[in-house]
């Protein structure tokens, strides 16, 4: 797939950075503001987010789900962040862990990279910082990628979050544009609905709704029709961009 970034590409805009691959984001911390402070503000920034108030949930909801980042508090009911870290890493889960540690316990620096987490932030930070050092990792791995996707006449511009079809703009929905960038992303592979699910949804996805089928659904209708029949249903499994 060549000229396809499988990283973010991030927009510098007058009022936020914001995000335009869909990512999915763990967020594990116990004090409950901050936990939604966080989760909010990532939302906004257009990650889907799920969150854990201690560490054995955080842990579990870390080895079942696939996450592109993890922000993990250190001091956690049940299990603390650093042996949450080191039991991921000893699963092989090579997912990037951002800590969060309270401003006096200043070795857990380093008991926490020890344990093999990414990068840490001394609390109290500030939301810009956290988005900076997440931006940061989710760039580290300096795969090529573009800010548009082509696909004959049809261009999604990931820079602008705009889609044009033979010059002509097409209005979506953030999540429509998501799902079209997942499927662009993955074209001629199948994207099953967990594979979607996964990338462009969170966890207040409510497994028994047909909300991908919702979706694709509306992404045809606002296609024109040539491009709409290579949205493909692979019956029993998902779609397909042919
Ligand atoms: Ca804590």
């Amino acid at each position: 797939m060549p000229n396809f970034c499988l990283y973010p590409v991030f927009i510098e805009s007058s009022r936020s950075l914001s995000y335009t691959y869909p990512m999915r984001i763990l967020v594990v911390e116990d004090e409950p503001k901050l936990n939604a402070g966080l989760v909010t503000g990532l939302q906004h920034r257009g990650y889907a987010v799920d969150f854990a108030f201690d560490g054995e949930e955080g842990e579990k909801m870390a080895r079942l789900n696939d996450y592109d980042l993890i922000v993990l508090d250190i001091m956690l009911p049940k299990r603390d962040g650093v042996e949450v870290c080191r039991d991921l890493r000893h699963a092989g889960k090579s997912t990037p862990i951002i800590f969060l540690t309270a401003k006096d316990t200043v070795d857990n620096r380093i008991t926490g990279l020890d344990s093999g987490a990414d990068d840490y932030l001394v609390k109290p930070f500030s939301f810009d910082e956290l988005a900076a050092r997440i931006r940061t990792l989710l760039r580290r791995p300096a795969i090529q990628f573009s800010d548009a996707l082509e696909l004959d006449g049809l261009r999604l511009d990931t820079r602008t979050q705009r889609l044009t079809v033979e010059g002509h703009e097409i209005n979506l929905t953030a999540r429509e544009f998501g799902l079209l960038e997942y499927l662009l992303r993955n074209r001629g592979k199948v994207a099953t609905h967990q594979d979607i699910i996964d990338h462009v949804w969170d966890q207040f996805y409510d497994s028994f709704s047909n909300v991908v089928n919702v979706h694709i659904k509306n992404l045809r209708k606002k296609l024109p029709k040539k491009y709409a029949r290579r949205i493909e249903t692979v019956w029993g499994k998902g779609y397909r961009l042919a």
